[in-house]
């Protein structure tokens, strides 16, 4: 039986954890070509020999999302082995959090470098390819907090806000061209993004939260995605918002 994303290519970004590398199975098992891209090339390569062993074909590009020639590199050599690009997952983020007033300045403007910079440096590196097609899908991984803000949230939820008001606009300034434009919102998703909060008052907080619930798990999350890049071309799924059912 043909899959849905058979002879397609995806590039997904922050594929060597949690929501990306369950995305890249995902895609991979639609029989999508996956590019996968983060700077743990360990990890890539471990993802890689998975998903071909598994019968699927995944392509290892490190990649830090902050450097635009690496970014730039990352389309220009999936174009150059895979011939094609069909769906760009942006999905490489932190989620620096703390309030305000008691801010590190320099993860503030590294949380902008990777959640919003690095999302536009990749959309900006492909569109030249879509156009050229005439096809292609971006999908920007947002949040629940690029919906509703919280006390303690308040940069992340400043890139994530930023993340859908600029996907927004884009999909307006690319729809003639038949490309679609994504936003998935995820609650709160059982990774490894909790493990780097510096903050002991921050962490304890954020653990206390996320073991009041059920968190969604990274494949929730890759099979909303999948669902968003398998509709037929007349179809754009503007916007995915996914709680945990016990999240408030
Ligand atoms: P993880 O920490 O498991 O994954 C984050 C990924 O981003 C890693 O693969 C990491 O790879 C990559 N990354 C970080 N910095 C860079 C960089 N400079 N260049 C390239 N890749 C980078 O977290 P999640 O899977 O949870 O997060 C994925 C996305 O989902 C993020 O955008 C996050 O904001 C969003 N999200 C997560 C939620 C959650 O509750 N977990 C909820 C809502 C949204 P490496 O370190 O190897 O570079």
């Amino acid at each position: 039986m043909t899959s849905k994303l058979e002879g397609k290519v995806a590039i997904v970004t922050g594929a060597s954890s949690g929501i990306g590398e369950a995305t890249a199975i995902a895609l991979a098992a639609e029989k999508a070509n996956v590019v996968l891209a983060a700077r743990r090339g360990d990890r890539l390569n471990a993802l890689a020999e998975r998903i071909e062993a598994s019968g699927g074909k995944a392509l290892p590009v490190v990649t830090d999302v902050t450097d635009e020639n690496q970014v730039k590199n990352l389309i220009e050599k999936t174009k150059a082995e895979l011939g094609r690009i069909d769906i760009l997952v942006n999905n490489a983020g932190i989620a620096v959090l703390g309030t305000i007033e008691s801010g590190n300045t320099s993860d503030w403007r590294r949380s902008f470098d990777i959640n919003v910079l690095g999302l536009l440096y990749a959309t900006h590196a492909v569109l030249p390819v879509f156009k050229e097609q005439k096809s292609g899908h971006i999908v920007n991984i947002s949040s629940v907090a690029g919906r509703t803000a919280r006390a303690g949230v308040g940069v992340y939820n400043a890139t994530k806000w930023g993340v859908n008001g600029l996907s927004e606009a884009l999909r307006q300034e690319v729809h003639k061209d038949n490309i679609r434009v994504t936003i998935i919102e995820p609650g709160l998703v059982d990774t490894e993004i909790n493990d780097h909060i510096t903050d002991p008052i921050t962490k304890q907080r954020f653990e206390e939260r996320r073991n009041s619930i059920t968190p969604l798990q990274s494949e929730d999350i890759a099979a909303a995605i999948v669902y968003a890049v398998t509709q037929p071309q007349r179809v754009n799924v503007n916007e995915i918002l996914i709680r945990p059912t016990d999240q408030d």
